[in-house]
C-alpha cells in the first residue's frame, strides 16, 4: 500500500533568524499545500481543544493566528469550534475565551453541540454499552473539518491527538460519558477481593487520597485524583492489587467508533489534521491545569490521514524517560515499548490501531519535512 505523506516542521533551527523558528516554518508547512482546494468557497469547523481553568499549555494563539489567515487567504470561511459548555465556569472565572479571543484570531468561536449541548445529529452504533453517538451540530453542518490537536499524555486512553479531538471533542457530554463508561474502573489498577485481607495499608498510604473500600468493602480508585504513582500496588502485602486491567481498550474502541461517526460526515479529502507536538505534558488540557513538559519540544506535523499523522506523532518521541518535574512526586515510570506506555501502563498504538481497522487511515507513513 502506499505510504501516506506526514509534513513536519520541527523546532530546530540553525540561525538566529525569526524565519527559521516553528511559526515561520507552519506558515511554510501550510503554504505547501493548495489550502484553496481544501476550503475555496467552504464553510471550515476548526476544531481545538481551548482547554480550562488554568491550563496554559494548549495551542498558542500565534499558531491559531497564522493557521486562520491562511485558511482565509484560500478563500474559507472558518469558525473555532470546542465544548464550552456553560458548567464549564471554571476556577475564578478563567474560561477559554480568556484564552483565545474572536476578536484576536479573526474568526469566531461556537459551542460544538451548541451552547446547551443539545444540537446534534445521533447515530446508531453497538458496542458493548455503547449504543449511540451524538456527533456535534456544527461539526455535523461544516463542510470542512480541521483537526487541529494539541498532542500530550491521557490517563485513560495513554495520549490524546487528532483521534481524540473528535472523538471526544466533536460529540455531546452524553456521548463522552457513554465512552468513558467504556472503562468502568478505568485506572488500570486490578483489585484481587480473595487475596485483600482489608489491612487498609493501601488506602492509608495514598498521599492523594484517590482510592477507598466502597459500601461492598470493593476497592475503588478515582480516575480524577489517581496519580498512577503505583505505590498502593507495591506496598500490598498480600499483592492483591495489580496493574493490568485490559479496559482501557474498550475506552480505545470507543474512540474509534466516535471518530468514525464523526468522519463519516465528511468527505475523506475534506478533514485535514494538524497535531502540535509542543508542550507534550503529562495530562489532557481538560484537566485545567498545566504542568511541566514529558520530554523536548518536537514541532508540527501534518496530514490528510489521521492514522499516518497519529502513528509518526507518537514514533516522534523517542525518549526512554521525562524531563525532571514532568510527573507528580512519587510516581514512577512502569515498564513499556513507547514513554506513554511507561508513563501510563497503557500501550497508545492500540487507539490508532483499533481507528485503523475501521479502514479511516494508514498506518503506512513518510516523512517530508518543511525547512
Ligand atoms: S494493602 Fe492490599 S491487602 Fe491491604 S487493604 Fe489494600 S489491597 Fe487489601
Ligand atoms: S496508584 Fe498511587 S495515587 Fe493511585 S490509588 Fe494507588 S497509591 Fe493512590
Amino acid at each position: 500500500m502506499k505510504k501516506s505523506i506526514v509534513k513536519f516542521a520541527s523546532v530546530e533551527f540553525d540561525k538566529i533568524d525569526p524565519s527559521v523558528t516553528l511559526p515561520a516554518k507552519f506558515d511554510r508547512l501550510l503554504k505547501s499545500y493548495n489550502l484553496r482546494n481544501l476550503v475555496d468557497g467552504k464553510i471550515v469547523a476548526l476544531k481545538m481543544h481551548l482547554g480550562r481553568e488554568l491550563g496554559y499549555t494548549t495551542i498558542h494563539p500565534l499558531f491559531v493566528k497564522i493557521l486562520i489567515k491562511n485558511i482565509k487567504e484560500a478563500g474559507g470561511e472558518v469558525f473555532i469550534t470546542d465544548l464550552l459548555l456553560p458548567h464549564l465556569k471554571d476556577f475564578g472565572g478563567i474560561t477559554a475565551r480568556d484564552r483565545y479571543s474572536e476578536e484576536m484570531l479573526g474568526a469566531p468561536i461556537y459551542p460544538v453541540a451548541g451552547v446547551y449541548d443539545k444540537y446534534y445529529y445521533s447515530k446508531k452504533v453497538n458496542f458493548k454499552s455503547l449504543k449511540e453517538i451524538q456527533v456535534a451540530g456544527h461539526i455535523h453542518d461544516a463542510e470542512v473539518m480541521i483537526d487541529f490537536s494539541h498532542f500530550k499524555g491521557h490517563g485513560v486512553s495513554s495520549y490524546g491527538g487528532a483521534i481524540k479531538n473528535i472523538a471526544m471533542g466533536c460529540v455531546t457530554s452524553k456521548t463522552r460519558q457513554s465512552i468513558h463508561a467504556l472503562h468502568s474502573g478505568g485506572s488500570g489498577i486490578v483489585w484481587d477481593g480473595n487475596l485483600c485481607d482489608h489491612c487498609n495499608k493501601c488506602i492509608e498510604e495514598c498521599r492523594y487520597k484517590a482510592n477507598s473500600f466502597d459500601d461492598e468493602n470493593k476497592y475503588t480508585v478515582s480516575v480524577h485524583d489517581c496519580t498512577y504513582c503505583q505505590h498502593c500496588i507495591e506496598i500490598c502485602p498480600n499483592n492483591a492489587l495489580s496493574l493490568e486491567s485490559k479496559n482501557y481498550l474498550d475506552f480505545q474502541e470507543g474512540l474509534a467508533i466516535a471518530t468514525e461517526e464523526v468522519l463519516k460526515t465528511f468527505l475523506f479529502e475534506k478533514v485535514f489534521y494538524i497535531n502540535v507536538l509542543m508542550n507534550i505534558t503529562l495530562m489532557c488540557d481538560c484537566w485545567g491545569m498545566s504542568t511541566p513538559s514529558l520530554v523536548p519540544d518536537i514541532g508540527i506535523l501534518s496530514s490528510y490521514d489521521i492514522v499516518a499523522i497519529e502513528k509518526a506523532s507518537l514514533d516522534m518521541i523517542k525518549s526512554d524517560t521525562v524531563l525532571p518535574n514532568s510527573l507528580p512526586m512519587g510516581k514512577i515510570l512502569v515498564k513499556g515499548n513507547h514513554l506513554f506506555e511507561k508513563v501510563w501502563g497503557k500501550d497508545p498504538y492500540k487507539q490508532i490501531e483499533a481507528v485503523a481497522k475501521k479502514g479511516l487511515g494508514n498506518i503506512e507513513y513518510e516523512i517530508e519535512e518543511i525547512v
